[in-house]
């Protein structure tokens, strides 16, 4: 953690120093904002965090609950989650605090007795070492506190404005052309809480984003439409209390019985569990009478599915019926298709508000937080000068491709769920499944392509263990100034700056300058260029008082162990004065280490390479150290010109 840069912290360093509309914020939401976010579910919250990073952003956050989310919903967190948590300072203390899921246990009729279930396979959760992050199991409303704390201790403040309804907007028709900082929508508000209760607003907002979740208005609001399977799929979720001699109550289960399916997830705590007992397709004309299925009834199912074993349950924390089909919606904002050139969007949607799929593969809350994240920044660097409007456009491209493939697999694996064993191709082709694609749950097959932030795959072979487009795969690596292991990427704060990783060529550094100034090695090139070349990123788009690193944090690392040199022979440019004394910061120049060797681990070049990755931890592109006028070309395309 980086702190006491600008005096010495005394309280937690978590906190950091309140800055532009995060000082004396007003309790009330105001006549005009420059982003409206609409619901505080996760892809609401993890937007709220990431733009209490750009205290220049007036941002808000209205929700119609009069408080926060206290039980239910989503539980499942996968490790491109936690790897996302890790950048919002929070995946260690929520480690602590979840269930992690290391073995899933596949359980189907017994062939002597087709009555009874027994296990049939207990494969690891993570076969292939896919991530250094766990598979965790967590409640919703945890995860979202979290977020909240993030939001209110960044220089931001952002917190929920609670007991506000959106009713419906309308972009002002010249709002096309004017600039990010005008404000063009005009939001209709309703106060569901408080003294105000039942009051209506219009306040102005510069854009909104709609994370009010599958019954979305801001998604009906600009016309959006969920298409998708007709028919429903219910299911009974019920987070109990129970005694069981059910061996396998504390590992994550697939069970397929003659009496039905059941997900079983142990949860955090070391008592509780969710069962998600299969209520079947819901006929058109059920007219929701699923909805009616008694917790009696979901704990006799139980009972029945998963005989000879027995659940005596004692509390139930929360239950539910669950209905849910596989939905899209055509884009994830407010662009006239038929124009695509003309207006540059001011509405977007995330997370259910787009996309619904079933619980079973537990990717509801993992995929709306990416969408969150995704449009967040961009937000915040559009609004706040960095960037032309251009770079909106990429969020429904983005993510709208990533939410049909989730789709997709979504539907496969629930229909294999709810396939009888004895038709499916082999006895072990569902845990198969599961091994083979762990991937793509997990979160890590997400590949964005070539856009504006996203090069294309020319340099690739400099560094092919970092895809790009897809997100940035840490390694452990050594920290030169006090030989700690780090793992490079948990470095990287969700803090709105881009990382540029510069992996060296085979020289190692050496103090003082080269003959005449020379350059030693293409890495020393590079460093000067970034350092005073007015094409260089870190010159072109600093403004005034800011420092080196405000916009991109440099990091260096060389294929010499720690112990052949020493920060002082490393170019000044690695190590930049911040903060309000001006002190240098040593903490980026790092060393290979012998027996994990990143540069053998992610296939980088021994002539060295530049990994530029985004705020939201995706490799944007990979360079050559010599390449400075293609990276300053990159850049041009993202950042605009200071004014
Ligand atoms: C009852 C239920 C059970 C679920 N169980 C599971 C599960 O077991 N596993 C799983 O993976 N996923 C589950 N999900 C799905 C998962 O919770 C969602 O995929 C995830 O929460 C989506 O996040 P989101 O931020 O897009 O929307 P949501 O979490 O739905 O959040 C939307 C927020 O917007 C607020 N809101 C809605 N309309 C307005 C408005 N007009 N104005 C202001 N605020 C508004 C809502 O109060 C809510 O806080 C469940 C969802 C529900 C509703």
């Amino acid at each position: 953690m980086h702190f006491h840069q600008n005096g010495y912290v005394s309280a937690d360093p978590r906190i950091e120093e309140a800055a532009g509309y995060g000082i004396d914020r007003s309790q009330d939401l105001p006549d005009e904002v420059d982003v409206l976010i609409v619901g505080s579910g996760p892809a609401g919250m993890i937007a709220a965090a990431q733009l209490s990073q750009y205290p220049e952003v007036n941002a808000r956050m209205i929700e119609k609950r009069g408080s926060r989310l206290v039980i239910g919903q989503a539980d499942g967190i996968q490790a491109r989650s936690v790897e996302t948590f890790q950048a919002f300072g929070f995946a260690e203390e929520i480690m602590r605090e979840g269930y992690h899921i290391t073995e899933m246990s596949f359980w189907n009729p017994d062939p002597e007795n087709p009555e009874h279930i027994i296990r049939t396979g207990r494969p690891k959760d993570d076969e292939h070492g896919i991530s250094e992050f766990p598979h965790l199991i967590v409640n919703q409303a945890r995860v979202l506190d979290y977020f909240a704390q993030f939001a209110v201790q960044s220089p931001g403040r952002i917190t929920p404005d609670y007991g506000i309804e959106f009713v419906d907007l309308a972009v002002d028709s010249g709002a096309a052309d004017s600039p990010a900082t005008d404000h063009p929508v005009s939001v209709t508000v309703r106060y569901t809480a408080g003294e105000r209760a039942g009051e209506e607003r219009i306040i102005r907002a510069g854009y909104v984003v709609g994370c009010d979740g599958a019954r979305s208005k801001v998604r009906s609001s600009i016309g959006r439409t969920m298409t998708g399977d007709q028919a429903n799929h219910a299911w009974g979720v019920m987070d109990v209390l129970a005694n069981s001699d059910f061996p396998d109550i504390r590992t994550k289960c697939a069970i397929s019985s003659k009496h039905g399916n059941i997900l079983h997830i142990p949860r955090e705590g070391g008592h509780l569990f969710r069962m998600y007992v299969d209520l079947g397709e819901v006929p058109e004309d059920d007219a929701r009478q699923v909805r009616q299925t008694s917790i009696d009834e979901i704990i006799r199912r139980a009972n029945a599915i998963i005989a000879p074993y027995s659940l005596d349950v004692k509390n139930v924390a929360w239950h539910s019926v669950y209905e849910v089909g596989h939905r899209l919606t055509d884009a994830f904002d407010d662009t006239d298709e038929t124009d695509p050139g003309s207006s540059c969007p001011r509405v977007f949607i995330t997370g259910d508000a787009c996309h619904t799929h079933s619980a079973k593969a537990g990717q509801g809350m993992n995929v709306s937080m990416q969408d969150g994240f995704n449009i967040a920044w961009k937000l915040g660097q559009v609004v706040s000068g960095r960037s032309s409007t251009e770079l909106l456009r990429t969020y429904s491209a983005e993510r709208q491709v990533t939410a049909k493939n989730l789709i997709d697999f979504d539907k496969e694996w629930s229909t294999l769920m709810a396939t009888p064993q004895e038709e499916l191709p082999d006895k072990a082709y569902l845990e198969d499944f599961y091994v083979k694609t762990a991937e793509f749950p997990a979160g890590f097959m997400t590949e964005y392509t070539e856009s504006m932030i996203t090069t294309s795959s020319k340099h690739q072979d400099l560094a092919d263990g970092f895809p790009i487009g897809r997100r940035f795969k840490s390694a452990r690596v050594q920290r030169s100034c006090d030989a700690n292991f780090i793992h490079l990427g948990h470095e990287a704060r969700a803090d709105g700056r881009w990382r540029m990783y510069v992996f060296a060529d085979r020289a190692a550094p050496t103090s003082g300058e080269g003959d005449a100034g020379t350059a030693r090695s293409k890495v020393e090139a590079l460093a000067s260029w970034l350092e005073s070349d007015p094409a260089s990123p870190l010159v072109a788009y600093r403004r005034e008082g800011e420092d080196l690193d405000a916009l991109i944090e440099l990091s260096v690392v060389y294929q010499q162990e720690h112990k052949e040199f020493s920060f002082p022979d490393v170019p000044t440019v690695f190590r930049p004065h911040v903060g309000a004394f001006g002190l240098e910061y040593v903490e980026k120049i790092y060393a290979a280490l012998p027996d994990e060797d990143i540069f053998a681990a992610r296939g980088i070049s021994r002539d060295g390479a530049v990994v530029v990755v985004r705020p939201d931890q995706y490799v944007s592109g990979i360079f050559p150290l010599e390449a400075h006028a293609e990276i300053g070309e990159f850049f041009a395309g993202v950042f605009a010109p200071v004014k």
